[in-house]
């Protein structure tokens, strides 16, 4: 019996996409410049946070675990406030996928983005489709040594670009950016700036489709949020087929010919090789260049319609494509849900925060005078943006009083009054003593009050316990 000699692996074949122009691939330029102008400029905008707090619209300050979005800051105790962002970022994601497919993938993902960069200055160094693949195939020369150096060099610089842009995110972006020029960069600041250059030059150079295709979870599982009325891009074979190049000759002698006539310019000009005229892929990214390349050919042959568009599967069959539809209207809730959700805690949560923690070393102290102290570690912060000032006071002991170690201002009542500059935590040392005349024995549920000393409500509250003999 002979052996079946077929592998079910494929050597990669290089792409060389053809440079269009047209109404899609103006439209990808407008988002692209959009993006990475955002992406660049954005960790350079200041933003007035108060004294003592970082100007930088956002900034990821990892050492104090703070994330600052122009007025929201983001404590560790917030944190499912960002999971709740990026699960609605996730949500949105799905949405998009339901009402217009892969949109996401062909003109906001950033792998898209860096490979049409990419593709761009291919396309400036070595010339369009037709070039590029006699240049590959030709002998290595001086000429083919400086073209590809310059390309790679030009990859690299974007890369580097890219990179930088990245880290200035996690720290002050003028003081980072002053120390990448000076070399007094902290080393994890340049690595991750190699570590970007590196990837950026291999996912958007080098790997470029393979990442959509092979590397990509999300164009695996895509397919889960379509349906009929899903937008997609799709050639009609009604009014392109049957397809022929030679097309007025057959005309001419009586044959039926559809519109297509067999140009490959759609296929060419795909960035990740799909020939839609095949049907529905999974690799192709509805990016529309073929769109792009199809309605110059219409142009130019006079065609009268259009064979490549976007449309969905509902439409193809005479329908009206319906935008709402219960998975559209699940998504669009639970998102509505989230977000209203956190902008409601958001705008509920308490300005302060307090915790308390009771010394078990000793358990209570018998003073001199017979009265019971017991000592607590107190921690309060502040996450509102002015300096405050609060007074601290427990209830629920008859006949106690407290202090903290080193305070020593006191409102009218009596109370210690703490001062905590803005996004400061400050710990104290509080000492409770009840007199000996309240006879009262064993434990007793406590709590610690603190309240702002302009505003009359209680700004938070901790309850703990007091041990006695
Ligand atoms: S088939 Fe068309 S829309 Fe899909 S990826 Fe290729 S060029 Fe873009
Ligand atoms: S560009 Fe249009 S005419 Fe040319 S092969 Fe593609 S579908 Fe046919």
């Amino acid at each position: 019996m002979a052996e079946n000699q077929d592998s079910l692996y494929a050597d990669w074949k290089k792409l060389y996409p053809r440079y269009q122009k047209g109404f899609f691939r103006r439209l990808k330029w407008g988002l692209l410049f959009l993006f990475l102008g955002i992406y660049y400029l954005l960790p350079f905008v200041r933003w007035d946070r108060g004294v003592g707090v970082p100007n930088q619209a956002i900034l990821f300050d990892l050492p104090a675990r703070k994330f600052y979005l122009f007025d929201l800051v983001i404590w560790p105790q917030d944190i499912f406030v960002l999971a709740g962002l990026l699960i609605s970022a996730a949500l949105g994601l799905f949405l998009m996928t339901a009402l217009a497919g892969r949109v996401f993938c062909g003109y906001i993902c950033f792998q898209t983005i860096w490979t049409d960069l990419y593709l761009y200055v291919e396309y400036l160094v070595e010339g369009n489709r037709k070039k590029r693949v006699r240049l590959d195939a030709e002998p290595w020369s001086a000429g083919k040594l400086m073209k590809k150096l310059v390309k790679h060099t030009l990859w690299l610089v974007i890369a580097l670009a890219t990179g930088g842009a990245f880290v200035f995110y996690f720290a002050d972006a003028p003081t980072l950016f002053h120390q990448f020029l000076t070399a007094t960069a902290p080393f994890a600041a340049w690595f991750t700036l190699l570590f970007l250059t590196i990837t950026t030059y291999t996912m958007a150079g080098i790997a470029r489709e393979q990442v959509c295709t092979y590397m990509c979870p999300y164009a695996r599982f895509q397919g889960a949020m379509f349906d009929d009325n899903t937008l997609i891009i799709a050639y009609h074979p009604e009014h392109g087929e049957p397809r022929e190049s030679n097309r007025r000759n057959r005309k001419e002698m009586g044959e039926a010919v559809g519109e297509c006539i067999d140009c490959n310019a759609c296929v060419t000009v795909c960035p990740t090789g799909v020939d839609i005229r095949q049907g529905q892929q999974y690799e192709c990214i509805t990016c529309g260049l073929c769109i792009d390349a199809c309605d110059e050919v219409a142009a130019a042959v006079g065609m009268e319609h259009r064979l490549i568009s976007y449309t969905s599967l509902t439409e193809m069959t005479g329908r009206k494509t319906r935008w709402l539809r219960p998975r559209t209207l699940a998504y669009s809730a639970l998102i509505l849900l989230l977000l209203g959700g956190m902008a409601y805690y958001l705008a509920t949560r308490p300005p302060v925060e307090m915790s308390v923690i009771r010394h078990r070393q000793p358990i209570y102290i018998t003073l001199s005078d017979g009265s019971i102290q017991n000592n607590f570690t107190i921690r309060v912060l502040n996450m509102s943006p002015t300096p405050r000032t609060y007074a601290l006071e427990v209830k629920g002991l008859e006949q106690s009083t407290l202090s903290l170690a080193a305070i020593d201002r006191f409102d009218k009542s009596g109370r210690p009054l703490i001062s905590i500059q803005p996004g400061k935590v400050m710990p104290y040392t509080a000492y409770l003593k009840q007199n000996k005349e309240s006879g009262g024995k064993g434990a007793k549920n406590i709590t610690f009050h603190l309240v702002d000393s302009h505003e009359t409500d209680i700004s938070d509250i901790y309850d703990s316990v007091f041990i006695r003999p």
